[in-house]
């Protein structure tokens, strides 16, 4: 069984259809989703419509559930909040009903998948050794997958501690040598200096897992940004990954 993992998609249609377009060139048998699917982005509606036909699982995110009104905006920063009240503004009643429908953490048979983290699936970051202990303690599943940060992450639990960090395009690590928290990085907005849109492919009968990046038209996006009005800041952003 093989599948793809992506996460914090942010309306960015370009990134989105890159990174597809290269799991389909792996052919994984399912596409697992980690939320964020809207917010700071300008194509929220397509990037849902795209990911309710192609994610067999989908977790939501806090930008999704301030999108949808479930969160108050002033629990965002400026930028972020500004983008989400735009982004409440256009989504489509498809749009809503899928997000609305959709949990911030779930499982499959190899696997617990969180938003955030397991301590809070909404709005943990998991960034730290013992952020990244707890949610491991939390959970029991041989491989525990997170997003929310916008930053690849391979961390694995050995006897009792925590190793690893960042996974740069191409790290791959094997899943049979411990417990691992894997955070696929970001597909629209990446925040780990590497610009490029992130995903994740898993092997589970090989055991290993592949960090991937893929190039995409990143000018295409800041200018759909720029003309929806969208935070000037946030368009800039996705040039340098950070
Ligand atoms: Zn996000």
């Amino acid at each position: 069984m093989r599948a793809a993992v992506i996460s914090d998609i942010h309306a960015n249609l370009h990134a989105l259809e890159a990174v597809l377009a290269e799991v389909d060139a792996e052919r994984p048998d399912a596409i697992w989703c980690l939320g964020d699917l809207v917010g700071y982005g300008p194509r929220p509606n397509e990037c849902c419509a795209i990911v309710r036909a192609r994610a067999d699982l989908c977790l939501v995110g806090n930008h999704d559930l301030v999108a949808l009104g479930s969160l108050g905006l002033e629990d965002f920063n400026l930028e972020a909040g500004l983008a989400a009240a735009w982004t409440r503004d256009q989504l489509d009643g498809d749009a809503r009903a899928q997000l609305d429908s959709l949990a911030p953490s779930g499982s499959t048979e190899q696997a617990q998948l969180f938003h955030a983290s397991a301590r809070d699936p909404v709005w943990e970051y998991v960034l730290t050794e013992e952020a990244a202990l707890a949610t491991l303690e939390l959970t029991t599943a041989p491989l525990v997958l997170v997003g929310h940060s916008h930053v690849a992450l391979a961390l694995a639990l050995e006897d009792g501690l925590v190793r690893g960090g960042t996974a740069p395009d191409g790290a791959e690590v094997d899943l049979s040598a411990a417990r691992w928290l894997l955070n696929p990085g970001s597909v629209g907005q990446p925040r780990d200096g590497d610009p490029r849109a992130a995903w994740l492919l898993l092997d589970f009968e090989r055991r290993f897992a592949s960090f991937r990046r893929v190039a995409y038209p990143i000018e295409r996006t800041q200018s759909e940004m720029r003309g929806a009005g969208l935070p000037d800041a946030l368009a800039s952003r996705l040039a340098v990954g950070q």
